[in-house]
C-alpha cells in the first residue's frame, strides 16, 4: 500500500488544519495510507510520526492553529539532518511527503525532493507570499483579522480626532497591509515593495488636516519598519500627536474564514492527487480560480510582486 506523510512547517496559519484534513482524507479515499509527522521538519528528524486515521482529522476544520503542530528547525539546512528525515520516513515505507508552510518550509522540501522523498509543497501562510498562487491558506482569515481590529481603532481614532499607526504582519510582503488598507479604507499604507518618502506621507496628512479630516489611519508592513519608528519619522516633518498598534500574533490565529477553508481543502486534496500521478517537487496553488502546480525552482525564480493595480488604486480611493 502506498504510504504518503503530510507536515505544516514555519509560522502557522489559520486554514492548516483544513489543509491537513484534506490530505487525510484525500489520501484514504484514495487508498494510501497516511501519516502525520508532528512539529514540522524537526518531527521529521526526531521520528515523531504517527499514522493518521480519519478521526484524527475530524473536528478540527474550523480550528485555527495546526493539530500537527509547527516548528522551526534552523539545522535542516545541514545534508546529514535531513539524511535523517529521510531514513525515519523510508523505515516506515513512506515515499511521499506532503508540506503545508510557507517559502522556508518549501526550500526544504525540494532538498528532500532531491534526496529521495517525492515532496509536494501547499502554500500555508499568512503572508501571501509565495509565487505561483494567487493566495496562500491563512491571508484571507488574517486579512479579515486585521481589518476587524482596523475598523475598531477607526472609532477610537474617530471620536478622539487623531492620527493611528497600525503595524501589521507580512514579513518583507506587503499584501496584508495592502488589502486591508484598502478594505479599511487607510489614507496611507507603506509597504516594502513600494518606497515610500514619508515627507510626502506628512505632507499629505497635513494637507489633510488643513481640509478639516480630524483623524488619520496609516497602515504600516513589518517589513518597511515599526509603527513606533514610523511615528518617529513623521514627527521630523509635522508636529501631530499619533497612537500607535501592532496587531502582532493575533493575525494568525483565529478560526479560518470560509475562503481560507475551501482553499486549504481544495489545494491539500490536489496535492494528493498530484503525487498518486507521479508528480513530484512541485507546490499547489490556485491561479484565475484554476488549481495550478508550480515546479519549486519556478517558485524561487523570482521575488513575490505586489499587485501595482491595487496599490495605484489605494492611492486613487484615499486622496
Ligand atoms: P512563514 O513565512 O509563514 O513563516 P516559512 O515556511 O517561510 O513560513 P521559515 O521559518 O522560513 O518559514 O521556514 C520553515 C522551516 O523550513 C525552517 O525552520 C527550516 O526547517 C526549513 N528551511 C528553511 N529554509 C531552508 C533551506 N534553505 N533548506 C532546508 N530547509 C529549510
Amino acid at each position: 500500500m502506498k504510504k504518503i506523510a503530510v507536515l505544516t512547517s514555519g509560522g502557522d496559519s489559520p486554514g492548516m488544519n483544513a489543509a491537513v484534513r484534506a490530505v487525510v482524507r484525500k489520501g484514504i479515499y484514495e487508498g494510501v495510507e497516511v501519516h502525520g509527522v508532528y512539529q514540522g521538519y524537526q518531527g521529521l528528524v526526531n521520528d515523531n510520526i504517527k499514522k493518521l486515521e480519519l478521526g484524527d482529522v475530524g473536528d478540527i476544520i474550523q480550528r485555527g492553529g495546526t493539530k500537527l503542530y509547527s516548528a522551526r528547525c534552523p539545522e535542516f539546512i545541514e545534508p546529514e539532518v535531513r539524511k535523517k528525515a529521510v531514513e525515519n520516513l523510508q523505515k516506515r515505507g513512506i515515499d511521499s511527503l506532503v508540506v503545508i508552510g510557507g517559502d522556508g518550509s518549501y526550500r526544504g522540501a525540494q532538498r528532500l525532493n532531491e534526496e529521495g522523498i517525492k515532496t509536494m509543497g501547499v502554500p500555508g501562510t499568512i503572508d501571501n507570499d509565495i509565487n505561483g498562487t494567487d493566495y496562500t491558506i491563512g491571508f484571507d482569515t488574517a486579512l479579515n483579522t486585521i481589518i476587524d481590529a482596523v475598523d475598531r481603532i477607526r472609532d477610537t481614532a474617530t471620536s478622539h480626532e487623531r492620527t493611528f499607526i497600525v503595524e501589521v504582519m507580512g514579513r518583507d510582503a506587503g499584501d496584508l497591509a495592502l488589502w486591508a488598507g484598502v478594505a479599511g479604507g487607510a489614507e496611507t499604507i507603506l509597504i516594502p515593495e513600494s518606497h515610500s518618502d514619508i515627507k510626502e506621507v506628512a505632507e499629505r496628512i497635513e494637507t489633510g488636516m488643513k481640509r478639516g479630516k480630524k483623524h488619520s489611519i496609516i497602515i504600516v508592513a513589518e517589513g518597511v519598519m515599526t509603527a513606533a519608528q514610523c511615528a518617529v519619522e513623521l514627527r521630523k516633518y509635522i508636529n501631530i500627536d499619533t497612537r500607535e498598534s501592532v496587531l502582532g500574533h493575533m493575525q494568525r490565529g483565529g478560526k479560518p474564514t470560509g475562503s481560507d477553508r475551501v482553499l486549504a481543502s481544495r489545494l491539500g486534496a490536489y496535492a494528493v492527487e498530484l503525487l498518486l500521478n507521479d508528480v513530484r517537487g512541485h507546490a499547489v496553488g490556485i491561479e484565475n480560480n484554476r488549481l495550478t502546480k508550480t515546479s519549486f525552482d519556478r517558485v524561487f525564480e523570482e521575488s513575490h510582486r505586489i499587485d501595482e493595480g491595487l496599490f495605484r488604486l489605494s492611492k486613487e480611493l484615499s486622496i
